[in-house]
Formats: structure tokens, C-alpha cells, sequence
């Protein structure tokens, strides 16, 4: 398995919409498992193909404490949401912030699983505010669109500033240890 570098916002490759995928086969399902590797490694609960700069409708879910409940929605699509309530959100591409966010507390959710069947469940909680974080990922959207301009400009100017630092740092030439 390969651990997959995530793109930060505000990255312009973050706002792709990505394409159905046509086929569950071998290689997709290598990259599920990427997926997952990369999830767990970065201490998310979950991940859209978008935030691996691989623009397919796939995304992964692991909101379990013990890493036991992972779950694989391909080309993934609501079909039922009530009760609209506030959650804290964070976010793999946007690392360090957290924000309230308003969305429904109880889906039904129809997608196409890792065997390429086609299933329908119902989430509730941290699993259906996550399923969505995870599908508007998939449509170019992040979690910062839903909150103030204000805030939202403070933490770009931010994370920018932090990937500035950080690429500084790499074009640094390394001097030899003595
Ligand atoms: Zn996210």
C-alpha cells in the first residue's frame, strides 16, 4: 500500500468535480486501499479520491475509534437527509482548523461498494455529517465555502503562509554535518 500525499487548501486542484467511475476492478481497489493507509496514517476518519489529486467519485469512511468500521462508497449519492443540525468540522486539506458546519444528522446514502455492488444505508451522527464532507470534496467544495468570508480568508492567508515556510525550508541547500 502507498501512502498518498493530500493536497491542502487552498490548492486549485481541490475544486475539481470528479468523474463517475465506470468500473469497480483490481486497480481501483488498489487505490481504495491507499485510501484507507493514507486516512488512518494522517488520523482522519475520512478521505475523498479529490484530497489525492485522483479525481474519481470515490471516498472512505472510518469513524470508529478502533479502525474497525471502515466503509467504501464509489460514485456515491444521497437520496434522503433530515434534521439539519451543527457539528464541528475539520478537515485533512485543511489542517490545524475547525468550524461549525450546518448539515443533516440523518441521511440515506446509495453508492456502489468495494465488490462494485450497488448498496443503500442509512447514517446518522458524525457518519452522515462525514459522508457529506466526503461528497462535496467530490464536487470541488470544502467545508471553508460554509463559513464566513472573513474566517475563511484568515485561515488561506494562513496555510499559506505555513506551505510558503515549508517550501522555503525544502529549497534550503542541506549543509553538510560536521
Ligand atoms: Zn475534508
Amino acid at each position: 500500500m502507498t501512502r498518498l500525499t493530500i493536497l491542502e487548501y487552498p490548492d486549485p486542484r481541490l475544486r475539481t468535480r470528479a468523474r463517475p467511475v465506470a468500473a469497480v476492478d483490481d486497480e481501483l481497489r488498489r487505490f481504495i486501499d491507499d485510501l484507507f493507509e493514507t486516512m488512518y496514517a494522517a488520523k482522519g476518519i475520512g478521505l475523498a479520491a479529490t484530497q489525492v489529486d485522483v479525481h474519481k467519485r470515490v471516498l472512505v469512511t472510518d469513524v470508529s475509534e478502533e479502525h474497525d468500521r471502515p466503509l467504501v462508497f464509489v460514485n456515491p449519492e444521497i437520496v434522503a437527509k433530515e434534521s439539519v443540525g451543527t457539528m464541528q468540522e475539520g478537515c485533512l486539506s485543511v489542517p490545524g482548523y475547525y468550524e461549525d458546519v450546518d448539515r443533516a444528522q440523518r441521511i440515506r446514502v446509495r453508492a456502489l461498494g468495494r465488490d462494485g455492488r450497488p448498496f443503500e444505508m442509512d447514517a446518522e451522527g458524525l457518519l452522515a455529517v462525514c459522508i457529506q464532507h466526503e461528497i462535496d470534496h467530490l464536487d470541488g467544495k470544502l467545508f471553508v465555502d460554509y463559513i464566513s468570508e472573513l474566517k475563511r480568508t484568515r485561515i488561506r492567508r494562513k496555510l499559506e503562509k505555513e506551505q510558503r515556510a515549508r517550501a522555503d525550508q525544502a529549497a534550503r541547500p542541506r549543509q553538510p554535518a560536521v
